[in-house]
């Protein structure tokens, strides 16, 4: 076919292809959240329906791009890792990038009354999307070290401020009592004036959510009649401590991808 002479415009276009052999992380989140989250009434500091509602789209995502080795979530965010070695669109940032936020954005909202039958959906929830690149499997792991540890240190806080506000203060004085505290005296603070064994919280709020690849077993009746196994990829949704060694040592496939 002939080119119109408009075609030019093409190369107005710039490249924008992630270094090869490096791994690369999605992260995404969602836009206002603090406001949304009010708008509808989720429970403070931790929604369960609305983690899982996260973790849902999430999965989603996961089973539409295989080249993602490990997702992780805490808040209104993830991060999705792409292996070292993918070639998903010609490793073409913005197409890898806006394809995996609306995959996220899109599912969320599908899902959005599975998870809160009794909350209809206000306005159209949106997220923001980039991707940074980490050269070296240390720099991945303190990455995703990283976000645990904002996880951990924003549970605790906004635990302690909940609790605090909860039992009939206003939220400036919630903050107040809570300036200046180390982790250690939050800790002693809620077990102490109000009986809560920090540790015992569910590990969905203090560690956030790992989602990796499992295969599951299905059992079905063939055509003659005969009961048949075969293997499904499922993604699996755990709540380990992903800093420390442990999870990678039994893991040791995920960073060899
Ligand atoms: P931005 O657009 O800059 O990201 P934001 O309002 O989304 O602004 P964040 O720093 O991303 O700000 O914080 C997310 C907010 O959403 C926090 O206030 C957090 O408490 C709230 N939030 C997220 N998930 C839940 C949940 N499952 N239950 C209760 N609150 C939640
Ligand atoms: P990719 O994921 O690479 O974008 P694609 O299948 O979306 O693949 P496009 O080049 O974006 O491919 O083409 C869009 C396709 O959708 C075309 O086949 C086009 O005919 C069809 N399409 C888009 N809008 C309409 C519409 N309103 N009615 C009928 N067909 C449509
Ligand atoms: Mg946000
Ligand atoms: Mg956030």
């Amino acid at each position: 076919m002939a080119k119109s002479k408009y075609e030019y415009v093409k190369f107005f276009e710039k490249e924008d292809t992630l270094l090869k052999n490096t791994w690369a992380v999605v992260r995404i989140d969602g836009r206002g959240f603090h406001k949304f989250t009010a708008a509808h009434c989720f429970e403070k500091p931790n929604d369960p329906r609305g983690l899982s509602l996260m973790n849902r789209a999430a999965q989603e995502v996961m089973l539409q791009i295989h080249d993602i080795i490990i997702g992780y979530g805490e808040s209104d965010e993830f991060s999705f890792v792409i292996s070292k070695k993918s070639t998903l669109y010609n490793r073409r940032e913005s197409k890898i990038c806006s394809t995996i936020v609306s995959i996220f954005t899109a599912n969320y909202v599908f899902y959005w009354n599975e998870y809160m039958p009794d909350v209809p959906l206000q306005y159209p929830p949106c997220f923001d999307g980039r991707i940074v690149l980490y050269p070296s499997d240390e720099n991945l792991r303190d990455y995703l070290s990283w976000r645990q540890a904002d996880c951990h240190i924003n549970n605790l806080y906004n635990t302690c401020f909940w609790t605090i506000v909860q039992s009939g203060v206003t939220e400036t004085e919630a903050e107040a009592k809570l300036r200046g505290t180390v982790s250690a005296q939050k800790n002693e603070m809620l077990f102490t004036e109000y009986g809560i064994n920090y540790s015992n919280l569910p590990a969905m709020y203090r560690r956030g959510s790992v989602l990796i690849r499992d295969k599951i077993e299905v059992k079905s009746i063939n055509t003659s009649g005969k009961e048949v196994t075969r293997q499904k990829s499922t993604i699996l949704i755990i709540h380990d401590d992903i800093i420390g060694s442990k999870f990678w040592k039994e893991r040791k496939h995920l960073l060899s991808s």
